[in-house]
């Protein structure tokens, strides 16, 4: 399907070399055979069923795909899943079951396509699992802004964790992001750039307590492709979370990110703007 500035793209699965890379075998195994626990299932969130499980390979095939694409040169890719950073090497939660984020990054890696991958986590809850994974990796920096009270409980150490207090509003959260990037990408020195670009930092949102406008996201966005764009650097966008009580208000966030990515995309700067930005669909419906 060819759409303006761009085109929709039906995600690929993850392989299990990709997702090997990230997870351990017992795990992938429990997650396609069907046998989670009940408890494991709790934890994620959601019930195992066939279209789970391919829906899992999906959501990180998107991710994969969008960084490889805007890396070989669309500049920018987007994942319309993604952002399952709850999940750590041996276990899932927060409907969260593998993670697309490091999946993506080990991938561009092993291909030779990157060196260096700044996680930049804008989605309101911690990046707990995406924190563990990369403990002992250098190669991938993980920066996260979340609402320090916020799920989970537990937030093992990133990189860069900028905490956010309940009902932060979009003056201090674009002062603390614009201060913070360059921090991160002065220590990152990123070859390229994954953007979990949450909707639940909106104040109409049910889990997010913070008070962020849509101005204020698109703004948060904007700076985040901007940045990207000042430094020539390739960046795979993900939705994460979004749980506003009007679903419009998710779309309308998810979609202002998407024409924000695009239109920079499409403006001269970015690393080499030779394609057409690409943009990876998968299913979010489980059953
Ligand atoms: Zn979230």
């Amino acid at each position: 399907m060819r759409h303006a500035g761009g085109a929709l793209i039906e995600a690929p699965r993850a392989d299990d070399d990709a997702v090997l890379r990230v997870h351990g075998a017992d795990y992938v195994n429990r997650v396609r055979e069907g046998t989670l626990s009940d408890a494991e299932q709790r934890r994620i969130g959601f019930r195992w069923s066939p279209a789970m499980a391919e829906r899992t390979r999906r959501v990180s095939g998107a991710t994969m795909a969008a960084l490889a694409s805007a890396i070989e040169g669309c500049g920018v890719g987007v994942s319309l899943a993604g952002g399952t950073h709850h999940a750590f090497a041996d276990h899932g939660a927060g409907f969260c079951v593998f993670n697309d984020s490091v999946i993506a990054a080990r991938h561009v890696q092993a291909l030779g396509l990157a060196r260096r991958i700044l996680v930049v986590d804008l989605d309101v809850h911690h990046g707990n699992g995406t924190a563990a994974l990369c403990q002992d990796d250098a190669s991938i920096y993980t920066f996260s802004m979340h609402g320090a009270r916020n799920y989970p409980a537990v937030k093992p150490r990133g990189d860069l964790d900028v905490e956010l207090a309940d009902g932060t509003t979009d003056a201090e959260y674009l002062e603390l992001l614009e201060r913070n990037l360059a921090y991160a990408q002065a220590r990152a020195r990123p070859d390229a750039v994954i953007y979990l670009a949450g909707a639940d930092p909106y104040a109409g949102d049910r889990l997010g307590f913070l008070t962020l406008s849509k101005a204020g996201l698109r703004q948060r966005d904007q700076m985040v492709f901007e940045h990207c764009r000042r430094y020539s650097m390739p960046v795979a966008v993900t939705m994460a979370g979004g749980y506003a009580e009007n679903v419009d208000d998710i779309v309308d966030i998810h979609l202002a990110t998407i024409r924000c990515a695009a239109e920079l995309a499409n403006t001269a700067g970015w690393y080499p703007p030779v394609k057409p930005p690409r943009v990876f669909a998968c299913s979010s419906i489980l059953e």
